[in-house]
């Protein structure tokens, strides 16, 4: 053990301590979290070894493992199935009525995985070096097992309830809502309407090894594909025309490649800018604080910088367009009479659809090219969850206690299962474990050909799991 890492485990014990007196001061029955490790790892490997890769999903055998956790512990679970292979499941621990339900979520279903690539293999759930490796360990099977160690607790201490807590494990968030979130929203939303939901999608970000941030994800971007179709005149390779479908078809490309549509704030992405800001090195500060500005020469600079340095963030701030498929053209002595290019647009929440749509066929400006939306499975708009909320203010408390960090509220890029939540008007936030930046890059991702989580920092998220929704839920 080197000095430094003494003097983390030091200034770890010393948190803990301090957690546990903050604790005690809430209630009397507290989890004992070192005996809670041994659990906690043998329900996170067992569905982690479940293979649900999705397609084809299958996630009816994680499903059943956690039906015959939850009925030993005694809490009945109520199994709802479009396709019996793709089932989700849904308990509810009763309150008092006085505030209505908190819904705990997590998806069963992982992206698919090349195994020749994984060092270890994906459903192995491998312990190497302090971290557990397998497809889903990030995503999100970790927030899976926080959820259902969290239910477990509560039944376990007879924790008295001033709303119900509701525990939904969906399938189908890869891709498929249609088996999962989309139909127990259709089907079954009285079954987990509530007024808060807890899912996937923010987390803690660590730096060299400590915790910067946490981020607790209030909002998401909505995808719409827009295709850009071209017509022109067929004929022989050896003629050029002047009407060639790939020559208009490239040219609407490149002017959208060149477009950077307006940039608009809303709460979320307004307030996360100025906290990071300010807990970011002066240099890059700098940039933060300047894409906020009023001055709109000030503020296209620090576009820019974020365009080319962070992506990511330039993304957070306008409806985002990304040219990804170019298709035309079948022989090389052939002109062809069509041409077809498809855009990834991510809406920001409050965008108008039809306006946007407009605003992309002014952009191109060539009757030869048209514009239209693509056909998809579309996840519905929805305004930001509160930040005044009390929610949002439990998570900020329980990311102060267990982190001790300060919490950003953001705008996720993609999307998840809380669309719909939203659009029914449940106020939804994603959280997550602590996870190193560095790790991203390194190939350790959600989705990458290697995906892990420390060991130390699952079971600090249960207890991040545990504390919010305790603060949220229990009689007061
Ligand atoms: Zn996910």
């Amino acid at each position: 053990m080197t000095h430094r890492m003494m003097l983390a485990s030091i200034l770890f014990a010393a948190a803990v301590a301090a957690v546990a007196v903050q604790l005690g001061a809430q209630s009397a029955s507290q989890p004992d979290w070192t005996a809670l490790q041994d659990e906690t790892m043998r329900h996170y490997q067992a569905v982690l070894r479940l293979d649900t890769s999705n397609p084809p999903g299958n996630e009816h055998v994680v499903v059943d493992y956690i039906k015959q956790v939850l009925d030993k512990e005694g809490i009945a679970a109520q199994i709802f199935a479009l396709d019996p292979n793709r089932s989700n499941i849904v308990a509810r621990l009763k309150g008092n009525g006085r505030k209505r339900p908190l819904l705990i979520m997590g998806h069963t279903d992982v992206v698919t995985v090349d195994a020749a690539k994984w060092k270890h293999p994906p459903f192995s759930a491998t312990r190497e070096g302090g971290y557990v490796y397998a497809r889903g360990s990030v995503d999100d099977k970790d927030n899976l097992t926080a959820s259902l160690m969290t239910m477990l607790l509560l039944k376990r201490l007879k924790v008295s309830l001033d709303r119900d807590v509701i525990f939904l494990a969906e399938a189908g968030e890869e891709g498929n809502s249609n088996f999962g979130i989309q139909f127990m929203v259709a089907q079954h939303f009285p079954d987990i309407d509530a007024e808060y939901c807890l899912a996937e999608g923010g987390g803690v970000t660590r730096i060299n090894g400590e915790v910067k941030y946490a981020t607790i994800q209030t909002l998401e971007k909505i995808p719409r594909g827009i295709e850009l179709v071209s017509r022109g005149i067929s004929g022989h390779g050896s003629v050029p025309l002047k009407t060639n479908a790939i020559v208009h078809l490239a040219g609407a490309v490149a002017k959208i490649g060149a477009w950077r549509p307006e940039v608009r704030f809303n709460e979320t992405t307004g307030t996360y800018f100025r906290r990071l800001a300010s807990i970011s090195p002066p240099d890059v500060a700098k940039y933060y604080r300047d894409v906020l500005s009023t001055d709109p020469k000030v503020r296209t600079a620090a576009d820019d910088w974020l365009f080319e340095n962070e992506p990511r963030h330039s993304s957070m701030l306008r409806t985002s367009v990304s040219p990804n498929i170019f298709t035309g053209g079948y022989r090389s002595n052939v002109i062809p009479s069509e041409a077809k290019a498809t855009l990834d647009v991510r809406m920001l929440p409050d965008e108008k659809p039809a306006e946007f749509l407009e605003q992309v066929k002014r952009v191109v400006n060539d009757p030869a090219v048209e514009v239209r939306f693509a056909n998809q499975n579309t996840r519905p708009g929805a305004p930001d969850a509160k930040l005044d909320s009390e929610a949002f203010k439990a998570l900020e408390a329980a990311a102060t206690r267990v982190y001790n960090t300060i919490t950003l509220p953001t705008m996720s890029t993609g999307a998840t299962d809380m669309a719909q939540l939203r659009a029914k008007g449940v106020q939804c936030f994603g959280i997550g474990p602590a996870i190193d930046m560095e790790d991203g890059p390194k190939g350790f991702g959600a989705h990458s050909d290697q995906e892990r989580l420390l060991e130390t920092e699952l079971h600090r998220f249960v207890r991040f799991s545990w504390e919010a929704v305790t603060d949220l839920a229990r009689a007061k």
